[in-house]
C-alpha cells in the first residue's frame, strides 16, 4: 500500500535556488519517512519577479486591459507550468527520478469559467502510474483542463486548491502547504507583529478566516479537504517550525484570528427622493440595478433610512454612477477596509461585540459599519486606520 503525501510550494518558496534545495530538502525527508511524494508548485515569485502570474498578466495588460479570458488563462497557465519543468529537472540533476505535468495531464478536469474554473473531476490514474514506477510527480498548481481541451485557471491562489484535490483524489495521508510564514497566525503578520502561530484550527474557521482575507490559504482548497477529510498542515519553507494542522477535531475557541480585507468603497444610499412612502420598494430596486450590471456587494445593511453596502473600490465609481442614473442619492465613501474577527465559539457568548466595540472605540477608530455572521463579526473601517484597529483589537483579545 502507497503512503502518498502531497506537498505544494508557493511563490516565493520556489523563487530563487536557495527556496527551491529547501523545497527538495522536505521531498527528500518524505520520501525518507516512506511517503510517496507529490509535489505542487506555483510560478516563481511574486509580481515583478520574471516568471510571477503578475508579471505575466501585466505582459498583456499593458497592451490591451481587455483580454479575452481563454488566452489569459492560457498565458497565466505558463507560470506554473515553468515551475514544475525547473523542479522536476532539479531533482533529476540530483539523480531523483521525476516528472513534470501540467494540471490537465495530472488529470484534473475543470469547467470552462476561465480564471475561475470549477474542479470537476480529478482522474488519480496519470498521477499513479508515475507513482508505481517510482517517480516524484511535480504538478502545475492552480490549473486544469476544460471539457473542449483549454487551459483553465482555479482563480487568484489557487495551487493551494490543486493540492487539496489531489490530496482527496489520491487519497493522501496529508496535504502539506509550505509558505513563507510559519503557519497560520492569529493576525496576518505583515499587519501586526505580534500575531502568534496557531497549532490547530478546525476547517469551518480557517474557510472563515480565508474568506475574509487571509491569504495563507485558499478558501476553496480548505472546502475541498473538508468534504473529504483530509488533514492539512501548513507550513514553513524556510524554518523548521511545526507549522499548523487543520482538521475537523481541532477545538474551537471563542475568538480564533482576526482577518482583513483592503481596497473596499462604502456605497451609502439614503432615502429615495421618491419619498419615504416609495422607498420600502425603491431599495429593493436598487440590488437590482447593481445585479444587472455584474456589481457584487458586501457587509450589507438595509435600514429604514438608508442601505449600506461595500463594493470593491474598482467598481465603487460605477456603482454610484449606476445608481444616479436609476433614480437614487448616494455618496461613496473611498479606501475602507474590513477587519473580521472569527471564532467558531462566539456563538451565544455574551460581550464579545461589547468588548471589541469598546477597544475600537477607545483607540479613536471610526467605525463605518458593522455586520455579523454565527462565526464572525466585521467592522468597515478607514483603511489609514486599519492597523492599528488590527493592533487593538490582537492586544485585548488575549494575545
Ligand atoms: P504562497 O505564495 O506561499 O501561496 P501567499 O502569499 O499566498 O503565499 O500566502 C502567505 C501569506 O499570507 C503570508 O506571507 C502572510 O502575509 C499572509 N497571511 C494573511 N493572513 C495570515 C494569517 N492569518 N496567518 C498567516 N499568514 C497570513
Ligand atoms: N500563481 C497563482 C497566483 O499568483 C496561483 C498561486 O500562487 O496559488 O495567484
Ligand atoms: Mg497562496
Amino acid at each position: 500500500m502507497v503512503k502518498i503525501i502531497v506537498q505544494k510550494f508557493g511563490g516565493t518558496s520556489v523563487a530563487d535556488g536557495e527556496g527551491r534545495a529547501r523545497a527538495i530538502e522536505r521531498i527528500l525527508a518524505a520520501k525518507a519517512e516512506g511517503y510517496q511524494p507529490v509535489v505542487v508548485v506555483s510560478a516563481m515569485g511574486r509580481k515583478g519577479a520574471p516568471y510571477a502570474t503578475d508579471t505575466l498578466i501585466s505582459l498583456v495588460k499593458e497592451i490591451n486591459p481587455e483580454v479575452n479570458p481563454r488566452e489569459l488563462d492560457l498565458l497565466i497557465s505558463c507560470g506554473e507550468i515553468i515551475s514544475t519543468v525547473v523542479m522536476a529537472h532539479t531533482l533529476n540533476s540530483m539523480g531523483h527520478p521525476a516528472i513534470a505535468l501540467t494540471g490537465g495531464q495530472a488529470g484534473i478536469k475543470t469547467d470552462a469559467n476561465f480564471g475561475n474554473a470549477q474542479i470537476l473531476e480529478v482522474d488519480p490514474m496519470p498521477i499513479l502510474r508515475q507513482v508505481m514506477e517510482d517517480k516524484i510527480v511535480v504538478v502545475a498548481g492552480f490549473q486544469g483542463i476544460a471539457p473542449d481541451g483549454s487551459i483553465t485557471t482555479l482563480g487568484r491562489g489557487g495551487s493551494d486548491t490543486t493540492a487539496t484535490a489531489l490530496g482527496a483524489a489520491l487519497q493522501a495521508e496529508v496535504v502539506e502547504i509550505y509558505t513563507d510564514v510559519d503557519g497560520v497566525m492569529t493576525v496576518d503578520p505583515r499587519v501586526e507583529p505580534e500575531a502568534k502561530i496557531l497549532e490547530e484550527i478546525s476547517y469551518r474557521e480557517v474557510c472563515e478566516m480565508a474568506y475574509q482575507g487571509a491569504k495563507v490559504i485558499h478558501p476553496r482548497a480548505v472546502e475541498v479537504a473538508m468534504s473529504r477529510q483530509v488533514p492539512i498542515r501548513i507550513k514553513n519553507t524556510f524554518s523548521d517550525a511545526k507549522g499548523t494542522l487543520i482538521s475537523q477535531s481541532a477545538a474551537e475557541r471563542v475568538i480564533t484570528g482576526i482577518a482583513h480585507l483592503t481596497g473596499l468603497s462604502q456605497v451609502r444610499v439614503l432615502s429615495s427622493r421618491d419619498g419615504q412612502q416609495n422607498w420600502q420598494l425603491v431599495r429593493v430596486k436598487l440590488f437590482r440595478v447593481l445585479a444587472e450590471k455584474g456589481i457584487s456587494v458586501d457587509v450589507i445593511s438595509v435600514l429604514p433610512d438608508g442601505v449600506y453596502f461595500t463594493v470593491s473600490q474598482a467598481d465603487g465609481f460605477k456603482a454610484c454612477q449606476y445608481l444616479h442614473e436609476a433614480g437614487f442619492a448616494c455618496e461613496l465613501v473611498e479606501n475602507c477596509a474590513k477587519v473580521s474577527v472569527i471564532g467558531a465559539g462566539m456563538q451565544g457568548v455574551p460581550g464579545v461585540m461589547a468588548e471589541i466595540m469598546e477597544t475600537l472605540y477607545s483607540a479613536g477608530i471610526d467605525i463605518l459599519q458593522t455586520s455579523d455572521s454565527d462565526i464572525t463579526i466585521s467592522f468597515l473601517v478607514p483603511e489609514s486606520q486599519l492597523k492599528e484597529a488590527v493592533h487593538v483589537l490582537h492586544r485585548k483579545l488575549g494575545w
